[in-house]
């Protein structure tokens, strides 16, 4: 065996996985059960104690949630993961343990338009206040900070216009509040951006969209980048100060640098219940071998439909930060070296009446909330994903009324072009 350490698509392929050992089934078992046999009572006990490591639950851990975990902690260079049911419910998962009621977090304002009505709305009624930045303006981050922030929030290619986020800028900025910078890494997956190597301290991912890749399963999970020191002043009482759940243990002190991850285990998912199905966990096991492959693919297509529609008299402009001339094309070059992703949203001079008609008119593209999927996407988030959002909010976020969102799939890019050529000669 070489010394060598595996490339990405080696661990796309490999981490976390080998064959079966009862059975040496070589694909990753669908482990469907919700429950496991102890050894004896003592090992029970020390299971529940959290002195020993193993199965006892799936809403707790199931092995082949754990194959997934492992791949991702590994695509991610982070010390540890936990899959959950879905990306909404991973962050939930995530400020539950950083959040107690009166807090607050900081987010970027350009998001996914799920994450800023949860955000908005659901994390209201648990007392936890979110504060709003424009990651346009790293001051705006720096002015949200009082003593009550917890966390700081944002996407690393984000939503809805695929812009890219200046995470080292962001990263310095919860350095120097104390608090740890958590990056939902979606829509750029790890083969494009790995945000801890850029200074995060927590990534997540809605597993629905890239990483599981084919549209056909929900799932979310959280990476610990092991970097946060949650000792400092008591500000982090989930995981510094002694948890009644487990015989007073302090996570940070037993875990060390992936007392996050398990935090986010034994107090987020084992209490509030979000558990992935290992069936799901296998559909998107299978989906992360291929993610290297199909990234490629989807940029390549990407900036080619960017190309097109930059140049068709019909659009006003198109928001790439893969084409020189975006404004996020120097950010792109930084952080995204091997292609901006394959979510962006362009803009057509017909304004309302044009986007709704573009997106009747196309046969390819699937008129869908959805992105990250094999197929070629297309919607108009004015009137769907961000349609909660007032005029203003909805410009502010990248969704202003005469604004189409696509995710370029894997498909032939000469085909989707000429979908869109069909549908725009009206
Ligand atoms: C879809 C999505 C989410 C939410 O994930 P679900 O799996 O649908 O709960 C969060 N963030 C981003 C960027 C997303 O695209």
């Amino acid at each position: 065996m070489s010394d060598r350490l595996p490339g990405f698509s080696t661990l796309a392929v490999h981490a976390g996985a080998q064959p079966d050992p009862t059975t040496g089934a070589r694909a990753t078992p669908i482990y469907q059960t919700t429950s496991f046999v102890f050894n004896d009572a003592d090992h029970a006990a020390s299971l529940f104690g959290l002195q020993a490591f193993g199965n006892i639950y799936t809403r707790i851990g199931n092995p082949t949630n754990a194959v997934l975990e492992e791949r991702v902690a590994a695509l991610e260079g982070g010390t540890a993961a936990l899959a959950v049911a879905s990306g909404h419910a991973a962050q939930v998962v995530i400020l539950q343990q950083l959040l107690q009621p009166g807090d607050e977090f900081i987010a970027a304002r350009k998001l996914y338009g799920g994450s800023i009505n949860q955000f908005t709305h659901a994390f209201k009624s648990f007392g936890w206040n979110v504060v709003w930045a424009d990651p346009d303006d790293i001051t705006s981050f720096e002015r949200a900070v009082t003593p009550r922030t917890k966390a700081i929030f944002i996407e690393s290619i984000a939503n809805p216009a695929g812009s890219i986020t200046d995470i080292e800028a962001i990263s310095t900025v919860a350095r120097k509040a104390g608090v740890p910078l958590i990056v939902d890494n979606t829509l750029a997956s790890p083969y494009l951006i790995r945000p801890i190597d850029h200074g995060a301290d927590i990534v997540v991912h809605s597993l629905t969209k890239f990483l599981g890749g084919h549209g056909n399963s929900l799932g979310g999970i959280i990476v610990d980048a092991g970097t946060f020191d949650w000792s400092t002043g008591g500000k982090y009482p989930m995981l510094s100060e002694p948890r009644p759940e487990y015989h007073g243990i302090r996570l940070q002190e037993t875990f060390g640098n992936f007392a996050f991850a398990i935090a986010c285990r034994v107090l987020g998912l084992r209490d509030l219940g979000p558990a992935l199905s290992p069936f799901n966990a296998f559909m998107i096991l299978t989906g992360i071998e291929t993610l290297p492959l199909r990234m490629q693919k989807h940029c390549e297509n990407a900036k080619a439909v960017a190309e097109f529609l930059a140049g068709h008299p019909a659009v006003a402009s198109v928001s790439y930060a893969g084409l020189p001339s975006d404004k996020y094309n120097q950010l792109a070059r930084k952080y995204a070296p091997k292609g901006a992703g394959a979510v962006f949203t362009f803009s057509l001079k017909g304004g309302y009446d044009a986007g709704v008609s573009l997106v009747s008119k196309l046969q390819l593209f699937s008129h869908l909330a959805n992105v990250g999927d094999t197929r070629s996407l297309v919607i108009h988030p004015a009137s769907t994903t961000h349609s909660q959002l007032d005029d203003a909010a909805k410009v502010k976020s990248g969704a202003g009324p005469d604004v189409v969102r696509l995710s370029i799939g894997i498909e032939d890019k000469e085909d989707l072009i000429a979908d869109l050529e069909q549908a725009l000669a009206g």
